[in-house]
């Protein structure tokens, strides 16, 4: 198992280093020399060089480094050993570095032949060459010239742009200064100036100083036009850097400025129709990747490109309100001002989509707000009938309780009352039989318990079957009332007179030996017998019979009775109207 691993391991190492080396292999390495006749400041310069090293850079097949001469010629013309010494530099240093390329300005080619072609004898060389020079038309072998620079044509064409924009314009001031290249410009313009002699007066400054220029730009009519060329050198020698020449001219002008450089817009020209370095520096990067190729031999036709264009910025457009309806047809527009649309697209999509989600959000939350409140009502609702059906229940409740209450209270009422009945005697309204045996009975246990005495007296009414024969029953009722009553007023509180059945009357004295029950009963019967009873109009007069015992220990409360009864009888026997105690 694991040598299975280590052989696929052994595979795809022998696979990579199969590869690796081939691709290494595959870029080749190529030196091209650049030699710039301007300062690296100049901003077509750099435009151009970006341009070529993008071309170069793309081909993959080759590994193409790159090294820039910046000769200044212009600056150090007057130095005489600026030129040999420099040739001496430049030749050293590439005889160590070999170009198998070298691409330079024409300005430079002279300085080239005299002191370096034998350095670099046989190496391909481009030349970007003012297109109706002489040496344009006469190239040494292993040199290529391609068309470049001002011609009549492009200052025609911006002429025809400056009438068709500013059909008023009436005079055109042609900015263009006067070193030998600005010279030869304006020899090659200076016939299609003169044909539009009659429609517009155009003024060149080539033989301006510097400063007479600037004053000439910043004083013209308002029907006027600039169209600036270039300006490396005044008439009086002085040189300048014409990007810099161009942004002070736009500064001053107080009418469009038209221009020829396409790496000049920026700066405050309206365009034109410019030549774009960068495009220029493409189509060399081109050139020299056929030269390394070995398709270039040189000594051919001056090659041209397609490198000039209709340019605007679109902020100077506006700035001078020209309408850019009227630009030539393929016109291509830069620093466009973005609508809010373009330049804010992201924020706009990405606020519309917030503020979307926003609103949904929010409608959520409203609609949510709305249920919750719907919610909320629906059950303080619920709450409130829930509450007004426990107050009418806890209402219906206490009513019930309060009538059971009294209800119950009633009945007790009742049962007391039944209570109270059931121990009462109806006639007399004194406690019944019943009552006086129980209360007889308590008395007796707190005899037989306590010790405490107590008496019977048993009272019967003489001859009573008389009153109800000669009076009435109800005259024998209302007696039985009347003595009732009499006889309990006459006892202690604590005694009892209990009707005992018919005539006869029973009484309970409680702590009450023999001796005072008797004497108590002696005053009932001596009252009874003194008093005359008036029933139904008839005054009766009646006597009583009573016997009385005393309760000793060892009684059973029968035996008490008995003895009480038995006395009574004595009474009776012995002619009534008496009180028998045993
Ligand atoms: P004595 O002196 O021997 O006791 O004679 P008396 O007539 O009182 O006794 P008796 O036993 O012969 O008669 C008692 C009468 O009492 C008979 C009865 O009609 C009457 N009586 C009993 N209860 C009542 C009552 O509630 N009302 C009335 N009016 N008479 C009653
Ligand atoms: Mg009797
Ligand atoms: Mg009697």
């Amino acid at each position: 198992m694991a040598s299975r691993y280590v052989f696929l391991l052994a595979a795809a190492l022998c696979v990579l280093s199969h590869f690796l080396p081939l691709r290494a292999a595959a870029a080749t390495r190529r030196n091209v020399l650049v030699l710039h006749n301007f300062n690296q400041d100049h901003p077509a310069v750099a435009a151009y060089d970006q341009g070529l090293q993008e071309m170069l850079l793309s081909d993959a097949r080759y590994d193409i480094r790159v090294s820039k001469e910046f000769l200044d010629l212009a600056s150090f013309e007057q130095s005489p050993s600026y030129l040999p010494d420099t040739a001496a530099y430049l030749a050293m240093k590439y005889s160590l570095w070999k170009p198998d390329a070298i691409v330079m300005d024409n300005a430079v080619v002279p300085f080239y032949r005299r002191s370096l072609a034998e350095s670099f004898r046989g190496v391909p060389l481009l030349v970007p060459v003012e297109a109706d020079s002489e040496e344009a038309r006469r190239p040494p072998p292993h040199m290529t010239e391609v068309a470049w620079g001002v011609t009549a044509s492009d200052i025609e064409k911006n002429l025809q742009l400056i009438l068709a924009l500013l059909p008023a314009t009436r005079t055109v001031y042609v900015v263009l200064g006067a070193s030998a290249q600005e010279r030869r410009i304006e020899a090659r313009i200076a016939p299609v100036l003169a044909a539009y002699a009659g429609r517009l007066d155009t003024v060149l400054t080539t033989d301006m100083t510097h400063a007479a220029m600037l004053d000439t730009v910043a004083g013209t009519a308002s029907d006027a036009a600039i169209l600036y060329v270039r300006v490396a050198r005044d008439v009086t020698g002085a040189t300048f850097v014409p990007a810099a020449v161009l942004r002070e001219v736009c500064r001053r002008a107080k009418v469009p400025v038209f221009g020829m450089g396409a790496h000049l817009l920026g700066d405050g020209m309206v365009g034109g129709y410019v030549d774009d370095v960068a495009k220029l520096g493409r189509f060399m990067g081109a050139r020299i990747l056929e030269a390394l190729d070995g398709h270039l031999a040189g000594g051919g036709p001056l090659l041209r490109p397609d490198a000039s264009a209709y340019v605007f910025d679109q902020r100077m457009l506006e700035h001078f309100g020209l309408d850019a309806a009227r630009l030539p047809a393929g016109s291509r527009l830069v620093f466009r001002t973005a609508s809010l649309w373009e330049s804010h697209r992201g924020l706009v999509l990405g606020g519309t989509v917030l503020v979307a989600a926003e609103g949904c959000l929010i409608l959520g939350l409203v609609a949510n707000r709305m249920r919750r409140k719907r919610a909320e009502a629906a059950l303080l609702t619920a709450n409130a009938t829930l509450e007004r059906r426990v107050r009418e229940r806890t209402s219906e409740l206490r009513d019930s309780n309060r009538e059971l209450q009294s209800a119950k209270e009633a009945l007790e009422t009742l049962n007391g009352q039944l209570e109270a009945l059931s121990r009462t005697d109806s006639l007399t309204g004194l406690p019944n039989r019943r009552h006086a045996e129980e209360f007889a009975v308590a008395c007796h246990r707190e005899l037989q318990r306590h010790g405490a005495v107590y008496a019977l007296a048993v009272l019967d009414i003489d001859f009573f079957k008389k009153v109800n024969d000669h009076h009435g029953h109800g005259a024998g009722d209302m007696l039985l009332r009347r003595l009732g009553a009499d006889m309990a007023e006459m006892v202690r509180a604590d005694d009892m007179v209990a009707r005992w059945g018919g005539e006869e009357f029973l009484f309970v004295l409680p702590h009450a030996d023999a001796a005072s029950a008797g004497k108590m009963l002696e005053r009932i019967r001596e009252r009874i017998a003194a008093v005359a009873y008036v029933c139904r109009d008839v005054r009766l007069t009646v006597t009583v019979t009573a016997g009385v015992a005393e309760a000793v220990s060892g009684d059973e409360f029968d035996d008490v009775l008995r003895r009480a009864d038995e006395a009574l009888y004595r009474g009776k026997e012995e002619g009534r109207n008496r009180v028998v105690t045993v």
